[in-house]
């Protein structure tokens, strides 16, 4: 059940959930027909990016889950196909970073700052000698390497568990044909965590590093495992499902900071305006997003835009926060759950 504001006392929670439901259908009928006008690349493991020419069945690929804090679902399309982290781990890296050490600690080795560049710039805040924030792979390597652990096997599993209790779900696993892959085509983020070692922003064993952050990349979600990690943060750190407390409630406030102002690539000041609530994206296609106090928006599909956020996730977020006024800095009178939805619309 979506929390009813007070505009419309009269609304009854199901009622609320039929329009939810119904508006959630409509949607994903409408956004499913115009990706490929928009979709500048995809991306799989192994064989990189790839033009909308050369893809197959992945370009129907289209799936929205939603989990309220209530922990009530509500889905359409392929939540079963299941498809990698990639940099969404970036986003539950940090939170682990933050919780072991501290905001203070991880402040002075990874910025918050957006970069307006790529997520794969070979590019350094040089004023603070760090990564500018951990939602970019430099970020993300120095957060990863941060994971408290008695050597990387255990820094992984620590990180593992976390994720499964984000998702509710104990059997969330690597996909090792993904992480063998991405570990034989990584040089760019090898070239990036040799720099920033050979600048001191990254101390230990690089492949060891690499292989921890890849390990995360390489995780296998579905939409519905993305929505509950999202309504876990939106939730203040607590899965709504099963109440395990995934991070601190103090951490979710960081954590979110940088998902709203770094967490779409450089898309993400457009992306706050315009939709107005954090959210984090990956090269799989896959966008999660949070509505604090509200729900998490899962949704997966492979076709990338050229900043390389999913085509049809963008245009689902951007017409939730309009259609539903999630803008996190919208009015009371904009929440459209409130009102009518007519059937067929
Ligand atoms: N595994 C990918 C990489 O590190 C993830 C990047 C992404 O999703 N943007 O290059």
């Amino acid at each position: 059940m979506i929390p009813r504001g007070p505009a419309d006392p009269d609304v009854s929670p199901e009622e609320v959930e039929r329009r939810l439901q119904a508006r959630l259908q409509e949607l994903f009928d409408r956004c499913r027909p115009e990706a490929p006008l928009r979709v500048d690349r995809y991306y799989r493991s192994g064989r990189g990016y790839y033009p909308p020419e050369e893809a197959g069945a992945e370009r129907d690929l289209f799936a929205v889950s939603i989990v309220t804090v209530e922990g009530d679902r509500y889905e359409v399309g392929d939540h079963t196909v299941r498809f990698p982290l990639h940099s969404l781990s970036k986003v539950f890296a940090y939170g682990m970073a933050l919780t072991d050490h501290g905001p203070d600690h991880v402040l002075e080795r990874v910025g918050v700052e957006p970069s307006g560049e790529a997520f794969n710039a070979l590019r350094f805040d040089q004023r603070n000698n760090r990564p500018f924030n951990p939602m970019v792979n430099a970020g993300a390597l120095v957060t990863s390497s941060l994971l408290t652990g008695d050597g990387p096997a255990e820094q992984f599993a620590r990180a593992l568990t976390a994720l499964r209790i984000y998702a509710g779900r104990d059997d969330l696993e690597v996909d090792l044909d993904t992480l063998r892959a991405e570990l034989l085509t990584a040089d760019g983020n090898r070239g990036v965590a040799y720099l920033m070692r050979n600048l001191g922003m990254l101390e230990g064993d690089v492949e060891a590093v690499l292989r921890l952050y890849l390990e995360q990349c390489s995780v296998m979600v579905d939409s519905g495992d993305l929505a509950m990690m999202a309504a876990t943060l939106a939730n203040g750190g607590a899965n709504p499902a099963t109440g395990q407390r995934a991070l601190p409630r103090a951490r979710v406030r960081d954590v979110l900071s940088v998902m709203h102002t770094c967490g779409m690539y450089d898309y993400a000041g457009h992306w706050a305006f315009d939709v107005g609530f954090p959210a984090k994206s990956g090269v799989s296609g896959g966008i999660l997003a949070v509505i604090p106090g509200k729900m998490g928006i899962g949704v997966f599909s492979p076709g990338l835009d050229v900043y390389g956020n999913s085509v049809r996730g963008v245009q689902v977020c951007t017409e939730l926060s309009e259609r539903l006024g999630l803008h996190v800095f919208a009015t009371e009178a904009e929440d459209e759950l409130l009102s009518p939805v007519e059937d067929g619309s």
